[in-house]
């Protein structure tokens, strides 16, 4: 993919040659286009991608909502067949939010932000809605990538992926690509064969800290769940964004808090829960964000409390989609991270819980995980453990 950043950030162009292989027959292709979701549109943003071509020739192509783009391939195409298709996009940024898009003075920070096939082998293409929540709702498969990026001389490009080149960037089996561009210093420090990058503007004095907490956090969480698999950790400190994180693969921005180490740890442990073992982050977005809040507790971190009283509907909806939450705004954290943490506290024997974890990992590695699979290597480790875990809203 090729990407072109010009100045003043406002838009971005690309193009994207993408081949497919489907484990399931299909006819189409999806591709979600997630900046166009409601949040998104409100500040301003929007991806608008296509012409969609095969071999130079147009495809047809269907936009059932803002953020699906249905290509029609005219004809079926055989598992382990495979389809090359090429598409342009242009990614316009709103006004500065808390978002995955943003820009901010001197650069900008991009995540989720091209077309992304929404595959999952077990299940075909993906089709849930976008969420006016500032909650992940994406699922794609895991791809190797070979990105180059165009950016005004001077500016620091990070993004996923090992470096190839100026600019040049590869990744494997990475399920999304993130990208930074800005007058970003670079700290680094290496985690046995892994590099830890940590990027800020000149003057942002959090970032040893981050350098210290990220290097233990991927040492502390390599030896309880596997070893990271790629050879580059990256986080980016973008200056406009709030005490927060956002993960992607291989990569992460950081928002600039007195919580650093909470949210370096949450954020890291979504290396494993997100970005190696993917899942439907709509349906199930407790199979990473409760599994990230876990590991943050693990590290030492509190999961979030409860916001005041809370309401019957929060308690005990740890499995419920990311739709369940749209009418609970706010209580979506504390009713799948924390009440996600106190479930899987409930079964008594947290370094089962880690066993159960690490096999997870093992077995789901690049693969789109159902909520079956984390209660398969749970129940292994701890007798009954789903159905325990029924009384917390958490069922396969
Ligand atoms: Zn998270």
């Amino acid at each position: 993919m090729d990407v072109v950043v010009t100045r003043p950030f406002r838009e971005i162009t690309g193009n994207v040659r993408v081949t497919f292989t489907p484990d399931l027959p299909t006819d189409h292709l999806v591709f979600r286009l997630w900046p166009n979701g409601p949040a998104q549109r409100d500040a301003g943003e929007h991806l608008d991608a296509g012409p969609v071509k095969e071999d130079g020739r147009e495809l047809h192509v269907l936009r059932p909502n803002p953020t699906t783009l249905q290509v029609e391939l005219g004809r079926m195409l055989a598992p382990g067949s495979h389809v090359t298709v090429q598409l342009p996009w242009r990614l316009t940024l709103g006004r500065s939010h808390i978002d995955r898009n943003a820009r901010f003075r001197g650069g900008l920070r991009l995540g989720t932000f091209f077309p992304l096939l929404s595959w999952d082998p077990r299940r075909g293409w993906l089709t849930d809605p976008a969420s006016r929540l500032y909650a992940e709702t994406a699922a794609t498969p895991a791809a190797d990538f070979d990105l180059r990026v165009r950016a005004p001389a001077g500016l620091r490009v990070l993004a996923t992926g090992d470096n190839a080149g100026p600019r040049h960037f590869r990744a494997h089996a990475v399920r999304d690509l993130a990208v930074a561009v800005g007058p970003f210093r670079v700290e680094s420090a290496r985690v046995g064969r892994v590099t830890v990058r940590v990027a800020a503007l000149a003057g942002n004095r959090g970032r040893h800290a981050v350098v210290s907490i990220a290097t233990h956090a991927l040492r502390a969480l390599s030896a309880r769940f596997g070893a990271y698999p790629w050879r580059s950790y990256t986080l980016v400190l973008p200056p406009d964004l709030p005490p927060s994180g956002i993960e992607y693969p291989m990569l992460t921005y950081i928002g600039s808090s007195r919580y650093a180490r909470l949210i370096v740890d949450h954020e890291t442990a979504h290396q494993w829960f997100y970005s190696l073992v993917g899942n439907d982050q709509a349906r199930d977005p407790w199979l990473d964000e409760t599994l990230a809040t876990w590991s943050q507790t693990r590290l030492g971190s509190r999961e979030p409390p409860p916001n005041g009283r809370v309401p019957k509907s929060v308690q005990r909806h740890v499995g419920a989609p990311v739709s369940y939450w749209e009418a609970r705004g706010g209580w979506y954290y504390f009713g799948v991270y924390g009440e996600g943490v106190s479930a899987l506290r409930s079964l008594g024997d947290a370094a089962a819980v880690d066993c159960a974890l690490r096999h997870y990992v093992a077995l789901r590695a690049y693969s789109i995980a159902h909520p079956g699979d984390l209660l398969d290597e749970l129940n292994r480790f701890i007798p009954g453990a789903e159905r325990r875990l029924r009384a917390w809203g958490i069922h396969r």
